[in-house]
C-alpha cells in the first residue's frame, strides 16, 4: 500500500501549556503509529499528573485575565476567527487527520468543516445569549447572572479527534471558560494543530492548554484535579464508569457522552432504497467507528430476504483502500489493538449468525488494519454481536414481525444513544420515536446534526446532553440574584 506522509507532519508532539511547546516534565513520550502501516510516524509527549498541574496553573492564572470579561461579542469575534482559520486549512487538516486516523479522506475533509463549524456555531450562540429576570410584582426583581466555571478538563477520544474536540472547546471557550484538553492517546497529531490555530486567532496564553498521553496517567490526573470543577468526556461507557468514581470526591460537574449499539428500524412502508443506502451509510462510514453507527438493523420480516440480498451486495461494492485515496469509502481501522477486537467480534459472530458479506481482511491487503465491510444476518438478540459495541465495520442484521417486536428489539441492549426508524406511516413514526430508548432519533434519514437540538444518549450511552444552549448551560453557572424592592 502506497503511503505518502502530508505535508507539514511536525517532527514531535508535544504538550502546549501557557502559550508554550513543551515536553514532558519527565521527558517521557509514546510512539504513534500510522495505522495503514503500523510503523511508529512520531513520538508525542507522555504527560503525566505533574503536566496536568502546570496545565491546570496555567488554565486558572488565565482565568483570572481577561478572557472570562471579554464582552461574548468579542470573545465570538475570536472564535470566528478559529472557524475562518480551520476552513482555511481544511484540506491540510483533512491529509493530517487521514494519516493519523486511518478515515478516508473525503470523509476527513466533512469532519474538519464540521469542526469549523462548531466554533461558528457557538460563537453566534453566545452572542444571541440572553438570561431570565423574574419579576414579582411590587415585592421583588430577580435575574439569572451567568459565569463560566473556571478551568474545564476535556478529554476526548480517537474517533474524528479534530471534530469532537471542536465540540467540547468551541463552547467551554465561549462560555468564557479557560481548558486542558487530554486527547486520546491513539490520535494525538490533529489536536496539537489546535495550539496554532488558537494562537493565530487571538485566543490568550493559558485559556488554551493542551496535555498528551494515556488515560490512565494524564487523563486520571484531570479528573482527580481539584480545581478542574468540570469534565467533559467522550469515550467508552466503561471508562466513562471509572471516571464518574474518580470525580464523585470532588463533586465535579460531569458530561458523558458515551458508546453505542444503535439501531435501524426498517419497516415494509419504507422506501426501500433510501433506507439501503442509509443504513449503508450509517455502519459503514468513519469505517465504522462512529458512535452513532447504526449497527444493529432491524427488519421487516416480509422484505427481510429481499433487503438482506441488495444489502450484503451493497456492502460487497464498498471500496475499501488507501486512507489518502479519494476513491476510498473504508480505510484502515485506527490501530491494531483496535483492529484485534474488531475482527474478534468477526470471529465471535461467525459462531453467533450467518455471514453474508465480508467476514476478514480484504484480499490484496497484506498489512494495516483493514476490515472488509462485514454483515451477519439473522443475529438473535443475546447473541454479543447484537448486544456488544464493535465500533467497525460490522453489523448486525435481525428480523422482526410486529411493530412491538421491533420495540423490543430495539430496546433491548444497554446502550442507548441514536436510533434510526425507516417508514412512511406518521402515526407509526412517532409511535416508535417515542419509543425507542434513545437520546436522539431520525426518521427517514440519515445522522444530519443540527447543532441547536440536544446530543446525548441515554441508558450507557450517556448522561447529560450537550447541543445549542445545554453546552453553554454544562459550561457556565447559572446564580440567582434576588433583589427586594
Ligand atoms: P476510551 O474510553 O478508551 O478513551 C477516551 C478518552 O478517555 C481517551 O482520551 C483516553 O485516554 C481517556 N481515558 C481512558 N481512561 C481514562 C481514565 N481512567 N481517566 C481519564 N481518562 C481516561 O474511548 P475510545 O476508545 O477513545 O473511543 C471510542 C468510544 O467513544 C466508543 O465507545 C464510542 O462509542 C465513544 N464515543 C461516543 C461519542 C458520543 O458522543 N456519545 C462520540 C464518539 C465516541
Amino acid at each position: 500500500m502506497s503511503q505518502h506522509a502530508p505535508d507539514g507532519l511536525p517532527d514531535r508532539i508535544q504538550h502546549f501549556i501557557d502559550g508554550k511547546f513543551v515536553d514532558s516534565v519527565d521527558g517521557d513520550t509514546f510512539d504513534v503509529l500510522n495505522p495503514v502501516t503500523n510503523q511508529v510516524y512520531i513520538k508525542a509527549a507522555a504527560g503525566k499528573k505533574a503536566d496536568i498541574d502546570l496545565a491546570v496553573t496555567a488554565a486558572t492564572r488565565a482565568f483570572e485575565g481577561t478572557w472570562p470579561k471579554l464582552p461574548p461579542r468579542q470573545r465570538s469575534r475570536v472564535l470566528h476567527r478559529v472557524a475562518d482559520l480551520v476552513e482555511a486549512q481544511d484540506k491540510r487538516l483533512a491529509a493530517l487527520e487521514t494519516w493519523d486516523t486511518g478515515l478516508p479522506i473525503t470523509q476527513a475533509l466533512g469532519q474538519a468543516q464540521r469542526a469549523a463549524e462548531n466554533f461558528r456555531f457557538f460563537a453566534d450562540l453566545i452572542v444571541a445569549q440572553r438570561d431570565d429576570t423574574y419579576k414579582v410584582p411590587g415585592r421583588q426583581m430577580n435575574y439569572v447572572n451567568r459565569k463560566p466555571k473556571g478551568v474545564a478538563g476535556l478529554i476526548t477520544p480517537w474517533n474524528t479527534p479534530f471534530m469532537l474536540e471542536s465540540w467540547k472547546l468551541a463552547p467551554a471557550l465561549a462560555a468564557g471558560n479557560t481548558v486542558v484538553l487530554k486527547p486520546a492517546e491513539f490520535t494525538p497529531l490533529s489536536a496539537s494543530l489546535w495550539a496554532e490555530i488558537f494562537r493565530e486567532a487571538g485566543v490568550p496564553d493559558g485559556v488554551f492548554n493542551l496535555v498528551n498521553g494515556f488515560g490512565e496517567d494524564a487523563g486520571d490526573a484531570l479528573v482527580k484535579h481539584p480545581d478542574v470543577p468540570l469534565i467533559s468526556f467522550t469515550g467508552e461507557s466503561s471508562t466513562g464508569q471509572i471516571i464518574f468514581g474518580n470525580a464523585a470526591p470532588y463533586l465535579k460537574g460531569l458530561s458523558m457522552e458515551l458508546g453505542g449499539k444503535s439501531p435501524a428500524v426498517v419497516f415494509a412502508d419504507a422506501d426501500l432504497e433510501s433506507a439501503l443506502d442509509a443504513t449503508v451509510f450509517g455502519v459503514f462510514s468513519l469505517n465504522g467507528e462512529r458512535c452513532t453507527a447504526g449497527s444493529r438493523i432491524l427488519v421487516e420480516r416480509s422484505i427481510y430476504d429481499e433487503f438482506v440480498e441488495r444489502y450484503a451486495e451493497r456492502a460487497r461494492n464498498i471500496v475499501v483502500g488507501d486512507p489518502h485515496d479519494p476513491a476510498t469509502e473504508v480505510g484502515a481501522l485506527v490501530h491494531p489493538e483496535h483492529y484485534d477486537k474488531v475482527m474478534s467480534y468477526v470471529e465471535i459472530g461467525k459462531n453467533e449468525a450467518r455471514l453474508v458479506a465480508g467476514g476478514g481482511r480484504p484480499e490484496g491487503f497484506l498489512e494495516g488494519n483493514y476490515v472488509a465491510p462485514t454483515v451477519f444476518v439473522d443475529v438473535q438478540p443475546d447473541a454479543r454481536i447484537f448486544q456488544e459495541e464493535i465500533f467497525g465495520p460490522v453489523v448486525a442484521i435481525t428480523p422482526f414481525e410486529s411493530d412491538e417486536e421491533a420495540l423490543k428489539l430495539a430496546n433491548g441492549v444497554k446502550y442507548g444513544l441514536a436510533a434510526y426508524i425507516w417508514t412512511n406511516d406518521l402515526k407509526r413514526a412517532h409511535t416508535f420515536s417515542q419509543g425507542v430508548d434513545a437520546g436522539m432519533v431520525w426518521l427517514n434519514s440519515n445522522n444530519v446534526r443540527d447543532l441547536r437540538t440536544p446530543f446525548g444518549g441515554v441508558k450507557a450511552s450517556g448522561l447529560g446532553h450537550e447541543g445549542g444552549y445545554r453546552s453553554i448551560d454544562f459550561y457556565t453557572d447559572q446564580q440567582a440574584v434576588h433583589i427586594t424592592l
